[in-house]
């Protein structure tokens, strides 16, 4: 019999000082530490990395926290210290400028990584019961990239913000190595989510992070950037797709990066309305008259950007007048791809104390129209691809020799798809060429090229 010898796993050291809320946080690193495969040391000496989870309640609470970490630097050397103590980073650095990382209280996320960082977890197929870039509910090509939780805004109609808190963001390396772990797993496709992707940061402004080497700003174009850069196992460049992205000035900035194929050419904005006096009743972000400027502006960068969005009907207060102006602005702006909802009271939102509801019939009859003029927009520009070679990631294959997927254009689950006939041998996630033969209102129809 051949005995496998598995690797050794690294070890923490804990100090934990403080309050019980600070032990129960203690617990709780350690239950993700342990779960990840960390073995727990007693003493300084056999500890890979030493976690002190400091107090900093009075002074005498963070001079005993100091002495802490000077003990646990004199005996072991490899520090990282979190806790309320994290908010006073620059008295910890001065006296001991060789902690390896300091981060705050309830900073779970932070505090993992920096361990994963100062001894890296070593993975076992022979006794991790997660894989190492976690369990997935997506198909094994695509994968949803969350960078932030919560939002700034307080939109009429949404409760999001009385639920999830304001904007939380994660850090970018910490995004990053999630993505690059995805990619290595055998993720052909990131979708970027958040609430609101473009204001991804402004929470952590100044926490910039080293990854491989160059410095990355907690932004959606450094973020983009890097996301860009990362390549899976067989050297391919993986899709990255953005959602949720608000028309700030700043997106002008990732536009090149979609010209020069480091983010797919590709926007989900949820505009929600055109009219300006709408859109100042739903209270929603960045909604100057100009976007149609700026949406010509990224189509001279990126001639070849799809645009996907949704859009409400039947806002209270929204006249015929109003309606007029959002068929205008679709006609105008051609979206490439748009959703339409009939808007509906949720418990909560501030839109209900609104006067002047439309009525249902109307809301109906709005919806079929924005439907309409959207689908043919859709079956336009569609039907421009036919002859056409286009990249196309498989999503699904069947027994006959045929295939589905999408286009650069098409995210998973709102987009439409793309038909492929005589595509035996191909496998989901597979990216090919495909010429174009025929195209309706949503989807398009061809042959591997
Ligand atoms: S709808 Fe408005 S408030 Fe709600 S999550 Fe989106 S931006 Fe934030």
């Amino acid at each position: 019999m051949n005995a496998i010898t598995l690797p050794k796993p690294p070890r923490v050291g804990l100090v934990s000082l403080g309050c019980p809320k600070n032990l129960v946080d203690s617990e709780r690193i350690m239950t993700k530490l342990r779960s990840e495969g960390y073995d727990m040391s007693p003493d300084y000496a056999g500890a890979d990395v030493v976690l002190v989870n400091t107090c900093g309640f009075l002074d005498s609470a963070k001079e005993e926290s100091l002495e802490a970490i000077g003990e646990a630097i004199a005996e072991n050397g490899r520090v990282v210290v979190t806790g309320c103590m994290g908010k006073e980073a620059e008295v910890i650095r001065a006296r001991f400028p060789n902690v390896l990382a300091i981060t705050g209280a309830h900073q779970y996320e932070e505090v993992v990584a920096a361990v994963h960082d100062a001894a890296p977890p070593v993975p076992s197929p022979f006794i991790d019961l997660v894989p190492e870039a976690g369990l997935k509910l997506t198909p094994r090509h695509y994968s949803y990239l969350k960078i932030s939780e919560g939002c700034n805004h307080r939109c009429a109609f949404c409760i999001i913000p009385s639920l999830r808190g304001d904007l939380v963001s994660r850090r970018p390396d910490a995004v990053l190595r999630e993505a690059e772990k995805l990619v290595a797993a055998g993720t052909r496709e990131l979708l970027v989510i958040s609430q609101d992707t473009s204001a991804y940061g402004v929470d952590i402004r100044n926490d910039i992070r080293q990854w491989h080497g160059r410095e990355v700003r907690p932004h959606m174009t450094d973020l983009s950037r890097e996301l860009g850069l990362l390549r899976t196992p067989k050297g391919e460049t993986p899709w990255v797709r953005l959602h949720y992205v608000y028309p700030y000035p700043h997106v002008d900035q990732v536009i090149p990066l979609m010209a020069e194929g480091h983010v797919l050419p590709y926007l989900d904005i949820p505009f929600q309305h055109a009219s300006p006096k709408v859109l100042r009743s739903m209270r929603r972000p960045a909604n100057d008259a100009k976007v149609l400027e700026r949406i010509r502006g990224w189509r001279s960068v990126c001639p070849e950007i799809a645009i996907r969005s949704s859009f409400v009907v039947g806002f209270p207060g929204e006249t015929e007048e109003d309606f007029d102006y959002l068929i205008n602005w679709l006609e105008e702006a051609r979206l490439d791809r748009v959703g339409a909802f009939r808007f509906e009271p949720v418990e909560g939102a501030s839109a209900n104390a609104l006067p002047d509801p439309v009525p249902e019939e109307v809301k109906e009859e709005r919806y079929r129209r924005v439907m309409e003029v959207s689908a043919r927009i859709s079956a336009e520009k569609l039907a421009a691809k036919v002859g056409a070679t286009l990249d196309v990631i498989i999503d699904a294959v069947d027994d006959e020799g045929g295939a589905s997927g999408r286009s650069k254009a098409d995210a998973p689950e709102i987009d439409g798809e793309v038909h492929l006939r005589d595509a035996g041998g191909l496998r989901p996630g597979d990216v090919v060429s495909v010429h174009v033969e025929e195209a309706d209102d949503h989807d398009l129809y061809g042959v591997p090229a």
